[in-house]
């Protein structure tokens, strides 16, 4: 039986790790961290006895590589699926708008959705829905020396439907500003949303901690399909010859008995281990701040809201706490954190009727390095899974997927990895 190491416990580990054992190959998962989870786990807040996040995660209804994964490791039953696109949208002064996809069959149920919008006037909806039903047909090499901002004001969306539509979206699906981002992503990201089918551009949302809804399912697939889970030890190191690695030295020890590995660690933390791995690309990346505010009474009765042009993007409702969410939050990430929760009351006294006393503790989380910024430079250079070294496959969001940096990308480059090790055996 081939062994495979798969270095990184994140969502592309756990996925390399499920699909090589679930091929019968012998797998052993290295993760420096005492969790699995990467970017997107859960922990006991002690203060207040919740799990918490360190950072709301949003799938969606087009994530079909991360819905197949989650099926495949039975926790399907963790996450909450929208029958229908519905989301809540505030303005200032408590206005309330709904973006939800109609009863009518797709695709008219999205178009009715969309011109019901009332963030912005009617003949803006009608702009609006003329520039997405354009997606297919712009060129793609166009679009790939454009940034977001340059594309949408070429198809004559003005400052309005950016601020209630476009920049929510983008920031939202690509965690950075349309100045920074690619067209040639941010319009992949679109058709896969508005233009695929009634599902796509629902919200799936964890029911629970991350770590329970996916983490623990992934750990015990791999288990019983007689893969190991290995925490706490870091891979250091690799002994590089003929153009293979023939030994990896960790934390621990050293490992020389194995045919093959898959890297998913970030890039920064792969130069550690391989220096000269992926010199080309240079990666900017982009902050999230997420503030848990635990609440005496809890005022909001939707699950999630989207404010429209607030330096505050989402507030998500757990009951007895929500969870507030600053996107591309680089400006902000070095601020103290009593700054950080004065920002935020005052965009949520500002935009909803909850007031300062209602708050019983609040905990602050700033993610530095939580995304990758989607610049057309980056797009062009991203390392795709095989490498020089005929027995080490690279995965991770940042690889070459086409998406942006999120799960759906992770997860597609775990996949990716794995299928080329059984490939190579096959071949
Ligand atoms: C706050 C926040 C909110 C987000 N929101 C969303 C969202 O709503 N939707 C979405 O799709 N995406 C979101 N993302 C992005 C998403 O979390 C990431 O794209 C995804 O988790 C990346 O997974 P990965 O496996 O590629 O990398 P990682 O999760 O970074 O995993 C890499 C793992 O490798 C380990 N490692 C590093 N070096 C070593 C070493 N030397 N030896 C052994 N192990 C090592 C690390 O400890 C880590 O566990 C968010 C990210 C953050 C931080």
């Amino acid at each position: 039986m081939k062994k495979c190491i798969v270095i990184g416990g994140g969502f592309a580990g756990l996925t390399s790790a499920v699909y090589l054992t679930k091929a019968g190959y012998n797998v052993e998962l290295i993760e420096a961290s005492s969790k699995l989870g990467g970017r997107a786990y859960s922990f006991l807040d002690k203060n207040t006895n919740t799990i918490i996040d360190n950072g709301q995660h949003i799938l969606m209804g087009c994530y079909d590589e991360t819905l197949k994964f989650i099926k495949l490791i039975k926790a399907e039953d963790n996450f909450h699926f929208q029958k229908r696109l519905r989301v809540i949208f505030l303005k200032p002064n408590f206005e309330t708008l709904v973006l939800k996809s109609s009863l009518v069959f797709y695709p008219l149920n999205l178009l009715i959705g969309l011109l019901n919008y009332k963030a912005i006037t009617f003949i803006e909806r009608i702009k609006l829905l003329r520039f997405i039903l354009m997606l297919p047909f712009f060129s793609k090499k166009k679009l790939e020396r454009m940034n977001v901002s340059e594309w949408i004001n070429r198809g004559h969306q003005n400052e309005n439907i950016i601020k209630a539509f476009w920049g929510i979206i983008a920031v939202g699906a690509l965690n950075t500003n349309i100045e920074k981002a690619s067209a040639r992503v941010f319009a992949d990201i679109l058709k896969k949303i508005f233009l695929r089918g009634n599902s796509s551009a629902t919200i799936v949302l964890p029911a629970y901690g991350l770590s329970e809804s996916y983490c623990n399912h992934a750990e015990k697939f791999i288990e019983e399909n007689k893969g190991k889970v290995i925490l706490s030890e870091t891979i250091q190191s690799f002994e590089i010859e003929n153009e293979k690695v023939k030994g990896i030295t960790t934390s621990n020890r050293k490992i020389t008995d194995f045919d093959f590995i898959i890297s998913t660690v970030p890039k920064y933390a792969l130069e550690k281990i391989l220096p000269d791995a992926v010199d080309k690309l240079n990666i900017h990346y982009s902050s999230i701040i997420s503030v848990h505010i635990w609440l005496k009474e809890n005022p909001f009765s939707e699950p999630f809201y989207g404010l429209i042009d607030s330096a505050v993007h989402w507030i998500f409702n757990h009951g007895t706490h929500i969870t507030v969410v600053i996107s591309d939050a680089n400006e902000l990430v070095e601020k103290s954190k009593e700054e950080i929760y004065d920002i935020v009351m005052h965009e949520i006294e500002k935009y909803t009727k909850m007031k300062r006393e209602l708050v019983d503790q609040y905990k602050i989380i700033k993610e530095k390095r939580a995304t990758f910024i989607p610049s057309n430079d980056i797009i062009k250079n991203r390392p795709s899974s095989r490498t020089k070294l005929m027995n080490l496959f690279l995965a991770g969001d940042w690889t070459d997927t086409s998406l942006p940096s999120t799960i759906e990308s992770a997860v597609k480059s775990g996949r990716i990895a794995a299928e080329n090790i059984i490939a190579t055996v096959v071949n």
